[in-house]
C-alpha cells in the first residue's frame, strides 16, 4: 500500500533498526521501545491488522512466529510477551499487521 508507513519501513524506502528480514517478513526495533528489548514483526506484503488474516495470507503469520523464536533465542531471551493491537481501541495505531515483542522487564497481566 503506497502511503503505508510500514509498507515503506519493509520496501527500505524510510530507515529502520532491522532484526532480521527474509521474503516474507521483516523485523525492527521499535521507535519508542516499552521494554528494554522491543522489536515489530511484519508482513512485507499488506495486512491491516489481525482481522485481516485470511486462509489465502495466513502463511505470513505462521513465519512471523517462527522468527519471533528464532529472534529472541538468538538474543538469549526465554521471557518475553507478543502483543498484536487490533484497532484503535485496542491501541493500534499504525494499520499494518504488526507483532510487537517485548523483554527484559516484569509484565503485569491483565495488559491495560
Ligand atoms: P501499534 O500502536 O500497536 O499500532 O504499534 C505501532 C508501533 O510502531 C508503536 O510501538 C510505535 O512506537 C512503532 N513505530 C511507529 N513508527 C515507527 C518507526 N518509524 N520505526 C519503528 N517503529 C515505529
Ligand atoms: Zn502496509
Amino acid at each position: 500500500m503506497s502511503d503505508c508507513l510500514f509498507c515503506k519501513i519493509a520496501a527500505g524506502e524510510i530507515p529502520s533498526n532491522k532484526v532480521y528480514e527474509d521474503e516474507l517478513v521483516y523485523a525492527f526495533h521499535d521507535i519508542d521501545p516499552q521494554a528494554p528489548t522491543h522489536f515489530l514483526v511484519i508482513p512485507k506484503a499488506h495486512i491491516a491488522s489481525c482481522g485481516e488474516v485470511t486462509a489465502d495470507n495466513s502463511a505470513v503469520v505462521a513465519r512471523a512466529f517462527e522468527v519471533i523464536a528464532r529472534v529472541t533465542r538468538e538474543l538469549g531471551i526465554t521471557d518475553f510477551r507478543v502483543v498484536s493491537n487490533c484497532g484503535p481501541q485496542a491501541g493500534q495505531t499504525v494499520p499494518h499487521l504488526h507483532f510487537h515483542v517485548l523483554a527484559g522487564r516484569d509484565m503485569t497481566w491483565p495488559p491495560g
